[in-house]
């Protein structure tokens, strides 16, 4: 049998005694929290709750939100003023005793370092990252160029992962640009590319120009790709896959929690949650708007909660990220997984509210795309007030595929407004443009322009 777990244990229990087994980790480790964090003990007050009163995971999920991203923010300021250090006051380790750390934003904004650990944080959780990445057939010997904005979590505590493996991570700043990417990749002949989907994608039409090679020639054994909704949209999948002549898998592990990596399958079936040792992600969702817990049968929609299982540094606890899944619950048809699988759906600050009905652009994105040829897969959604409420219609600019002339455009507007109307309830106002006419980032692309 399959080895989905790095912990020999578990791949020989049920689902109720992997749970079991988490809820034993999860006592323990919101007992260590209140005790070395004034932040944590804090919010375990004011709940009215104390950490022996949280037993299972149905207790954990009836907690409060204790964090979000600007608590997060306030809380580093905090320290910092207090203390000196930009770790927080959720830090609930001595500051001399981290080891790794690492931010999500190398380039925009104010840093947070949410990727912080002890030496014992990292001797843990990278054997977690790596075992996830060897699901994807990453082992010794391999060679994984990484193409990220320099300081970002994949190129701190993923590399960790990767040579717990005994791999061989090339990490190249994003910002040196996709010329001297090829370069390198040309020079170190890599077995695996890790970057975000579009990037991928970018460099099926830039290779033949810098390096007078297809994709495919690069004769990689996988694509990893992380950051952004991607292979989920089956259209991306099958032109990565085609291109570049392997699998392209995706892989995720927000604040080093919910680590999940979708299989070897022909058909997306999400992120498997191949880690339960690290956090209780997979089985805390609430409703993005009111905050309620939503309760985990297939097909759930909800914002992911995270909670650490063992991490000394700063583990979260109930820490509301942002991210928007849908769970399902059922054994994966490709791989016979039978943990929780999800699929990112979106950011929670990117919801819409459309005469009352939660739109993700995600899933705009999603059903434009299942018009290729006919567009090129390239949206934009216009924002003319502040969001999430939009006054209808809502407004998408479209690329067109490069056959399409004007005369067909009608046409084609009636049937994506048709699919649209079909699958989320919303009749949008579409302006089509030219093919390659809206930008194309090397990070993440937008997917919305404001108007306002
Ligand atoms: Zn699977």
């Amino acid at each position: 049998m399959k080895s989905f777990y790095l912990t020999p244990a578990l791949n020989k229990m049920s689902q109720e005694e992997i749970r079991a087994y988490q809820e034993e980790k999860l006592s323990r480790q919101l007992r260590y929290c209140y005790d070395n964090s004034e932040f944590y003990k804090n919010k375990f007050d004011d709940s009215g709750a104390k950490p022996e009163d949280i037993r299972t995971i149905d207790d954990l999920r009836k907690l409060p939100v204790f964090m979000i991203k600007d608590d997060e923010r306030k809380s580093a300021q905090a320290s910092l003023q207090k203390y000196g250090h930009p770790f927080g006051l959720h830090l609930c380790a001595n500051v001399e005793d981290i080891y790794l750390t690492g931010t999500t934003s190398g380039t925009t904004g104010t840093p947070t370092f949410s990727y912080t650990f002890t030496e014992k944080d990292i001797n843990f959780i990278g054997p977690q990252l790596g075992h996830r990445l060897s699901l994807a057939g990453v082992s010794k010997g391999d060679r994984v160029v990484f193409f990220f904005a320099l300081g970002i979590y994949a190129t701190t505590m993923t590399l960790w992962g990767l040579r717990w493996l005994g791999a061989l991570p090339i990490d190249i700043d994003a910002r040196a640009g996709t010329d001297l990417l090829l370069k390198f990749i040309d020079l170190t002949k890599p077995t695996y590319l890790a970057c975000t989907p579009s990037l991928a994608e970018f460099l099926i039409d830039k290779s033949p120009k810098i390096l007078k090679k297809d994709v495919r020639d690069f004769h990689l054994k996988g694509l990893l790709t992380t950051g952004e909704v991607g292979i989920a949209i089956p259209e991306i999948k099958k032109e990565l896959e085609d291109a570049y002549g392997c699998r392209a898998y995706d892989y995720w592990s927000p604040c080093g929690n919910a680590m999940g990596i979708s299989c070897d399958s022909d058909e997306y079936y999400g992120l498997h949650a191949v880690c339960p040792d690290v956090c209780t992600s997979y089985e805390d969702l609430i409703d993005p708007i009111t905050k309620e817990p939503v309760d985990i049968v297939d097909g759930a929609i909800g914002e992911m909660i995270h909670t650490s299982l063992e991490r000394e540094a700063c583990p979260a606890v109930k820490y509301a990220y942002g991210d928007v899944v849908q769970v399902f619950t059922k054994e994966c048809p490709g791989c016979g997984f039978k943990g929780k699988r999800i699929k990112l759906i979106g950011r929670a600050d990117d919801m819409l509210i459309v005469k009352g009905v939660n739109v993700y652009p995600t899933a705009i994105k999603d059903i434009i795309t299942s018009f290729v040829p006919d567009v090129t897969g390239e949206i934009r959604i216009v924002l003319e007030s502040p969001p999430p409420r939009v006054v209808p219609p809502l407004k998408i600019k479209i690329e067109h595929g490069k056959h399409i002339g004007q005369a067909d455009l009608k046409g084609l507007s009636k049937k994506i407004s048709d699919g649209l109307h079909s699958e989320i309830k919303i009749r949008p106002a579409i302006q089509f443009v030219a093919p390659n006419s809206l930008p194309k980032e090397t990070r993440k692309t937008p997917i919305f322009e404001k108007a306002y």
